[in-house]
C-alpha cells in the first residue's frame, strides 16, 4: 500500500474502501470514510462504526448520531452542506465495523490511524473534538480515563484537540451531558483564541 500521507482525497478514499490491513476487513459491510465538509473548521473524531454506520457507510448516523448532530447543531455547526465555517468533518478512528461492535483493538487502531492522519492533514481543522474513550486514548497515547483528560486543550498532529464524551455514553448518563457542554464551550473558545488576532 502506497504511504496515505502523501494521498489526495480520492486516493485516500480508495485506499480506505479497499483496505485489508486487519481483521475487521473480514466481516465489514463496507468501510465508513468519513462526512462533512473537506476544509471544515471543526473536525469530530469518533469510535468505530456501528451496524447503522456499516449499513450506511457513513459515521454517527444510529442514535448517538442523532445527538451528536443536535449537540453541533447548538453551536451552529452541521454536517450538512454548508460554509467551511458551520459545518463539520466526522470521522472515526477506526474505519471498519468491530464485530458485534467490540471495542477496537490496539492493532486495528494503530493500522488505521495513517488514513486518520492524512484526513487531519487535508482538512486542516482549526479544532478536533474526539468523543469516548478509545478515541481519546488513541489518539492521545494515553490510559488516562476521560474524566482526568477532559477540560484542557490537547494536541493531535499540531491541531488542538478537546476530549469529551461518547454520544452513546451520554445518552446512558443524562447529567453528563452538562459536563459535555462545558466541553463544547471550550472548543468554542478555543477556536475562537486561536482566530484572534
Ligand atoms: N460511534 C462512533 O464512535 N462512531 C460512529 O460512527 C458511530 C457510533
Amino acid at each position: 500500500m502506497a504511504d496515505p500521507a502523501s494521498m489526495d482525497w480520492p486516493q485516500l478514499e480508495a485506499t480506505v474502501s479497499s483496505c485489508q490491513a486487519c481483521r475487521l476487513c473480514e466481516s465489514r459491510r463496507q468501510t465508513v470514510f468519513g462526512v462533512g465538509h473537506r476544509q471544515a473548521h471543526w473536525m469530530v473524531v469518533g469510535e468505530a462504526p456501528g451496524e447503522q454506520e456499516d449499513l450506511a457507510g457513513e459515521p454517527f448516523v444510529g442514535k448517538s448520531g442523532r445527538l451528536l448532530d443536535n449537540m453541533l447543531r447548538a453551536l451552529g455547526l452541521t454536517r450538512e452542506p454548508a460554509p467551511a465555517a458551520q459545518q463539520v468533518y466526522i470521522a472515526n478512528t477506526v474505519k471498519c465495523r468491530p464485530p458485534g461492535n467490540r471495542n477496537p483493538q490496539p492493532d486495528e487502531l494503530a493500522r488505521c490511524e495513517p488514513f486518520l492522519i492524512r484526513q487531519v492533514a487535508l482538512v486542516q481543522p482549526k479544532i478536533i473534538l474526539a468523543m469516548g474513550r478509545f478515541a481519546v486514548q488513541s489518539l492521545l497515547r494515553s490510559d488516562e480515563p476521560i474524566g482526568r483528560l477532559r477540560g484542557r486543550v490537547h494536541d493531535y498532529q499540531g491541531v488542538p484537540l478537546i476530549v469529551t464524551y461518547h454520544p452513546a455514553y451520554l445518552l446512558r448518563n443524562l447529567p453528563e451531558k452538562a459536563r459535555a457542554w462545558d466541553d463544547l464551550c471550550l472548543a468554542v473558545e478555543t477556536v475562537k483564541a486561536c482566530t484572534a488576532g
